[in-house]
């Protein structure tokens, strides 16, 4: 990487205590011309070596990361808020994972079959811009940035101006692991003029972003100027459904651990809790009490369940949503607005009840800890209520009878369904039981995702 062009900088606040802890240089629209001229640069050589080459740096860059784990986590849980526990496990646990499954996935990939007498190909689609969010900062860039450099990509990451420090410690890590100089570009800046100047890039060959359903309608349409490809992961609102013989305890305290995962700040989150009627009382208390364990408190203690905000930002869009929760007249059943003590984005977990699904708060997502519980009448209603959101990222089901829960599961129109608590790639949602658990995912044939 060379020197910026941007003579500014962003300074980045712990959440939890508004002290600084990095600063790293802010990008201008002229460094984006040099990163992306470097990638194209580069991409012939890096294109021509073998899967194997490749995934040999990437199991170096594996092992690397391995080594500073535990500064991964900290990094991460100073700069987002995420409490160290978790943070350990999933912030730093899952990109080193994912890490060393791309090394091997380059290392032993056919890039070449035949289909009758046709010789087919899989060939790096070029300059790939990777745009990511804050919320799993190293997960996010990894999930782009490994594929595409095994796939014989180069790339321009421009991580969220919000959290960028794990990005830089990826970039040394990258540098030792002894990736040519060009393959990998790094530059922050805010969304509207270093991002779309990225966007627009006509270099670019692709872009894969990650982030808020509002800037990715955004980014589709001035890729569409281009025809830049674009692969898209957004927002969500996703359901549990607990039908009528569901495990009431274990769904609900499994949703409610989903939901305030990071404070609530996961795309996948389970934010609405579908319950039939007549079991409504029963899953508010069991709710109450769960959520009585999420006391807000300092990310860096092992005991805390439930750390800041990312933002001020953040913390007023959630608060202002809890009052309009308020307002819509849904029960309020914890939490609510009470300011905590200290000078941290602090909110506290909230769970609504008796939520009416056409409410602001059944609708959209939050991005914060709060739950809504909303009451259905029949299983036809259920899934009119799960459906009846823009989104369509995850979802959960539970039933004792698995088949049940199986055909509910495939009426939800959302892209992962966890059954009776299946663990996901985000939570470690799946406990002891003798109930069965499986995931369903579904994809559209056409989406492909780096
Ligand atoms: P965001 O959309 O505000 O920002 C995401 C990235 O896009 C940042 O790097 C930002 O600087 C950049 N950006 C903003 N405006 C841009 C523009 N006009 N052109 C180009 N780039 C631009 O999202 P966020 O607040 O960082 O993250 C939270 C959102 O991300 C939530 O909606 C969450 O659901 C979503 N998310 C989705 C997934 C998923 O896998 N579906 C995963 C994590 C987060």
């Amino acid at each position: 990487m060379g020197s910026p062009e941007g003579t500014g900088e962003f300074v980045i606040a712990n959440p939890s205590n508004l002290k600084p802890v990095g600063r790293v240089p802010a990008g201008i629209p002229a460094d984006v011309a040099k990163a992306v001229n470097a990638a194209h640069g580069a991409f012939a050589e890096w294109s021509a070596t073998s899967g194997f080459e490749r995934g040999a740096i990437l199991a170096r860059a594996a092992e690397l990361l391995e080594g500073r784990r535990e500064d991964i986590a900290q990094l991460i849980t100073n700069e987002v808020g995420m409490p160290i526990k978790m943070s350990r496990a999933i912030q730093a646990g899952l990109p080193i994972e994912a890490w060393k499954r791309y090394a091997e996935r380059a290392r032993t990939h056919n890039f070449e079959t035949r289909l009758a007498n046709s010789r087919i190909l899989e060939v790096p689609v070029g300059v790939v811009a990777c745009i990511t969010p804050w919320n799993y900062p190293l997960h996010q860039v990894t999930a782009k940035v490994a594929a595409a450099l095994a796939a014989g990509c180069t790339v321009v990451l421009k991580p969220s101006e919000v959290a960028p420090l794990s990005a830089f410690l990826l970039a040394e890590v990258l540098e030792q692991a002894g990736l040519p100089s060009g393959v990998f570009n790094l530059i922050v800046g805010d969304g509207e003029s270093v991002g779309e100047a990225l966007v627009t890039n006509p270099e670019v060959d692709m872009i894969s972003f990650t982030g808020s359903t509002a800037v990715g309608k955004r980014i589709a349409r001035l890729a569409a100027e281009n025809l830049t490809r674009v692969s898209l992961e957004l927002g969500g609102k996703s359901a549990a459904v607990i039908l009528e013989d569901g495990d009431l305890e274990r769904a609900v305290k499994n949703t409610v651990n989903a939901c305030f995962l990071n404070g609530g700040q996961t795309c996948s989150a389970l934010t609405r809790l579908l319950v039939p009627e007549s079991r409504y009382e029963q899953a508010k208390s069991i709710a109450a009490k769960a959520a009585s364990r999420f006391v807000p408190g300092d990310p860096v203690d092992d005991q805390t369940r439930l750390g800041p905000l990312v933002s001020e930002r953040q913390k007023h869009m959630v608060l202002d949503y809890i009052g309009k929760g308020i307002d819509s007249g849904a029960e309020l059943v914890a939490g609510g607005l009470e300011p905590v003590d200290g000078p941290g984005h602090f909110v506290r977990a909230t769970v609504f009840g008796r939520v009416d699904p056409a409410s602001d708060i059944a609708q959209e997502e939050i991005f914060g800890p709060v739950l809504s519980i909303i009451c259905y009448g029949d299983e036809d209603e259920a899934l009119a209520i799960a459906n009846g959101t823009r989104y369509g990222l995850a979802g959960a089901v539970w039933s004792l009878d698995e088949a049940r829960a199986q055909d509910f599961a495939v009426r939800m129109e959302t892209g992962q369904i966890d059954i009776n608590g299946a663990p996901s790639i985000w939570t470690p949602r799946s406990a002891a039981s003798d109930t069965p658990a499986m995931a369903v995912k579904t994809a559209p044939l056409d989406c492909p995702n780096s």
